[in-house]
């Protein structure tokens, strides 16, 4: 416990330590995994048993995020997860979801000072802007939906390939059904998103521009109807961006340690039984699928 201001509140009280991506889906992660741990791209030489952690909130703002959080974990990220529906009928608290995930993600950002590096002076600006909008949304319990257009895409492995099979990085399916992934992305043409990715659910919220007609099939309105995606046909620049987050994550896993590969596979083979039901091998598989079929082309 510590003392500060509330992000949300603005008043001074004990903070609580709260997850930036969501402590469900971690556990999700970790139920579903053959070594039973989680690893920092951070520092990928550290086995964490955790994700990314932050003093933020006092417990009353938790809280009021929190029925946010159980709603989307309990009706869309399990039952999707877990393969029980594809499509769902949802309620206004899956924008209130997208929201505060992007709120957190920018005051993880800010936390972080890679903000002030990261981006010029006009950027920071939107993004600051959005920012009280956003917090003013949480706080307020608004149930409408707001000015920013926000984005839920579910995706699952690729098998076939609809994209183009060269220009598919390795470990894409490792990547798509497997990676815990956060980033403000931004574009040369003035473009900003928020961008959190947990195993097959992307959830994207615009900031510049405020609506992004090039997602509009799977916006989030205030209720409505959403359903996976099918094998991604999204904007080109998106997809090369997740591309590019799957060549950095291979990258990341290049850099472990001789000793740390070693530990991996004596934790994986004292868990043979987990082995093979595991979402990680069944990624590893539609992996390796995929790179056949690039040699047959
Ligand atoms: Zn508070």
């Amino acid at each position: 416990m510590r003392t500060g201001i509330c992000k949300l509140c603005g008043k001074h009280s004990d903070l609580i330590e709260g997850h930036i991506i969501p402590k469900f889906v971690g556990s999700y992660l970790k139920e579903t995994s053959i070594t039973g741990r989680l690893r920092n791209s951070a520092n990928p030489n550290i086995p964490y048993q955790d994700i990314d952690k932050a003093f933020f909130f006092c417990k009353k703002c938790e809280d009021i995020m929190s029925i946010d959080e159980n709603y989307f974990s309990q009706d869309i990220f399990y039952p999707y997860h877990q393969g029980i529906s594809r499509e769902f009928n949802y309620k206004f608290r899956l924008g209130r979801f997208l929201i505060i995930q992007a709120y957190r993600k920018i005051l993880f950002n800010n936390y972080l000072r890679e903000f002030n590096n990261q981006f010029p002076p006009n950027i920071i600006k939107r993004i600051n802007k959005a920012k009280v909008l956003f917090r003013d949304f949480i706080l307020n319990e608004a149930k409408s939906q707001n000015e920013y257009s926000n984005h839920l895409l579910m995706i699952d492995f690729i098998e076939d390939g609809g994209y183009g099979l060269s220009e598919y990085p390795e470990n894409i399916n490792l990547y798509l059904g497997r990676a815990l992934d956060s980033s403000i992305i931004t574009s040369e043409k003035g473009k900003i998103i928020v961008y959190t990715k947990m195993c097959k659910i992307i959830c994207l919220t615009s900031i510049t521009p405020k609506i992004n007609k090039s997602f509009n099939d799977i916006r989030v309105y205030a209720d409505g109807n959403i359903s996976y995606y099918g094998e991604p046909t999204l904007p080109i620049e998106f997809m090369h961006f997740m591309f590019d987050r799957c060549r950095l994550s291979n990258k990341i896993h290049d850099s472990l340690s001789v000793h740390q590969k070693d530990a991996i596979s004596k934790i994986a083979l004292a868990n043979k039984d987990k082995i093979e039901n595991s979402e990680c091998t069944k990624a590893i598989l539609a992996d390796e699928l995929l790179e056949k079929k690039k040699n047959v082309y």
